[in-house]
């Protein structure tokens, strides 16, 4: 058995409003004549090539929903890039909002965390992240135009946007892959997996080389290099520590 970890990324239409001056910098709930809804999804497993895709135009909007929410519930870990903050709660407002039960919890991998605390790159947008790490770049469209074509029901439209959906989801994952070795709070492979074979917590892999030492105040444990090095590289450590029990009691804790 390995992690199930589901690549997501979600479209959504604008809302639609009354406004009076185009410089209003405020709207009052009260002039929306529509909510944003969720447009679409396209997803994909890691590890497996089928990309999976629904809309409200495919599938309604429960269809989509309930086809986002089996894949959700069944993930033990979700990539996203921002997904934190906007794809996984824009969801929920739809599940709670249409009646669905709370998916099984999964762990969130947002990329953009990793993309801003641990680089500095001119922007943290996928798109200029992903042309800079010379991995695959997002579709182009037509821009605002397409939203309004899909929210008119206009089939070139849609046909675009399922298009730019799930190529988000190509590049998410080339840009995971490229990341994978800097991602912190990644779940760990190994737990998943039913054997005793040493472990790449990132990938799996079983090519760990042993390299130094990783010391707290108190302790110390081998650190450990995997040597997947062409989709990994990840450093880790061993759970137990290294020091025999002499050396331990030795050790006078608290000494800063
Ligand atoms: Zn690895």
């Amino acid at each position: 058995m390995t992690p199930k970890i589901l690549m997501i990324d979600i479209e959504t239409a604008p809302a639609l409003g009354m406004f009076w001056s185009l410089f209003d910098r405020y709207i009052d709930p009260e002039w929306i004549m529509e909510p944003g809804y969720t447009l679409c999804w396209a997803a994909k497993w890691l590890g497996k090539d089928k990309m999976h895709f629904s809309s409200v135009r495919k599938h309604g909007m429960v269809g989509m929903l309930e086809r986002a929410w089996l894949m959700l519930d069944e993930a033990d870990a979700v990539v996203h890039y921002n997904g934190t903050k906007f794809d996984v709660p824009t969801l929920n407002r739809e599940f709670v909002i249409h009646d669905f039960a709370v998916p099984a919890p999964f762990k969130e991998i947002d990329l953009i965390n990793t993309v801003k605390k641990r680089f500095r790159f001119m922007s943290n947008k996928l798109d200029f992240v992903a042309r800079q790490l010379g991995v695959a770049t997002k579709a182009q469209h037509k821009g605002k135009e397409m939203w309004k074509g899909c929210m008119a029901g206009n089939k070139d439209d849609w046909d675009a946007m399922e298009g730019y959906n799930k190529q988000d989801v190509v590049v998410l994952e080339a840009v995971y892959r490229k990341l994978l070795p800097w991602i912190q709070g990644h779940p760990n492979f190994a737990l998943f997996v039913n054997d005793n074979e040493p472990r790449c917590p990132h990938c799996g892999g079983t090519h760990l080389q042993r390299r130094g030492y990783y010391y707290t105040d108190t302790m110390r444990y081998a650190r450990w290099k995997c040597m997947n090095d062409t989709i990994c590289g990840k450093w880790s450590r061993s759970r137990a520590n290294d020091l025999d029990a002499d050396k331990r009691k030795s050790l006078r804790v608290g000494v800063k």
